[in-house]
């Protein structure tokens, strides 16, 4: 099974790819957590990138594609995968395409999660993540269970984006509307477009996307 989940920054992408790649199996694709990984590095995709993640605009297609195609040609991807954060603009979805068909890798599903710009604001400003193992937390809605330490690995360093900030949100919202937002007739077109009301509780979300996928291999039908 091979999805992309598309939406918003902050609707919960990554959120519920982390869920779905432990529950199906499928190992998530975030090219956001790449670009972020190539800035850390300082390598030279990371230094042309940095500067526009900073303002919240969208790393060139070509670069992106690149990055993308290198991925998906890891042998993980082979048993299904999560695309988080691509494509993210028209030409980005045609390479895809392309990709896909030369690996006969078809996708399965495109779902979008559909948030309001002001829920968007919200969730960017208190998004946290662990440090060590990157687990996703919320100021409001999505505490450790003890705080100060990750329910998953134990750690206790927390970190905050650069760009999740209340300057930059209103650019990146605006990217999205205009530069990824024709991606959403672009699949419906396909078939493959499946919509979920990302303003839903976390748990109802994952019970919305559950219900598109069928049951995971193995779970009981709780
Ligand atoms: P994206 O990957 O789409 O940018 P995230 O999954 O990082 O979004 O979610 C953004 C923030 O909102 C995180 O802090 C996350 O804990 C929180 N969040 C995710 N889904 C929900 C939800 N359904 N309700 C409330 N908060 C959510
Ligand atoms: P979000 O929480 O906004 O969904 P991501 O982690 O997916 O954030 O992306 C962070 C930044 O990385 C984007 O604002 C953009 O600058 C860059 N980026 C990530 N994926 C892509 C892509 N597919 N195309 C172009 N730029 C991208
Ligand atoms: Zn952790």
């Amino acid at each position: 099974m091979n999805l992309i989940l598309l939406g918003p920054p902050g609707a919960g992408k990554g959120t519920q790819a982390k869920r779905l790649e432990e529950r199906y199996g499928l190992v998530q694709i975030s090219t956001g957590d790449m670009l972020r990984a190539e800035v850390k590095s300082g390598s030279d995709l990371g230094q042309k990138a940095k500067g526009i993640m900073e303002r919240g605009e969208l790393v060139p297609d070509a670069l992106v594609i690149a990055m993308l195609g290198a991925r998906v040609s890891q042998p993980d991807a082979v048993s299904g995968f999560i695309l988080d954060g691509f494509p993210r603009t028209v030409p980005q979805a045609e390479a895809l395409d392309v990709l896909l068909a030369q690996k006969a890798m078809p996708l399965s599903h495109v779902i979008e999660l559909q948030v309001n710009d002001a829920a968007l604001v919200d969730r960017i400003a208190g998004r946290f993540t662990c440090a060590e193992c990157g687990e996703g937390y919320h100021d409001s809605f999505k505490q450790p269970a003890t705080a100060g330490i990750c329910d998953k690995c134990g750690g206790t360093e927390f970190i905050r984006r650069a760009d999740d900030n209340a300057t930059t949100v209103g650019a990146r919202l605006e990217a999205y509307h205009r530069q990824t937002a024709p991606l959403l007739p672009y699949y419906a077109a396909q078939g493959t477009l499946r919509v979920v009301d990302g303003m839903a509780e976390m748990a109802e979300v994952a019970r919305q996307i559950e219900a598109i996928l069928g049951a995971p291999p193995g779970a009981s039908n709780s």
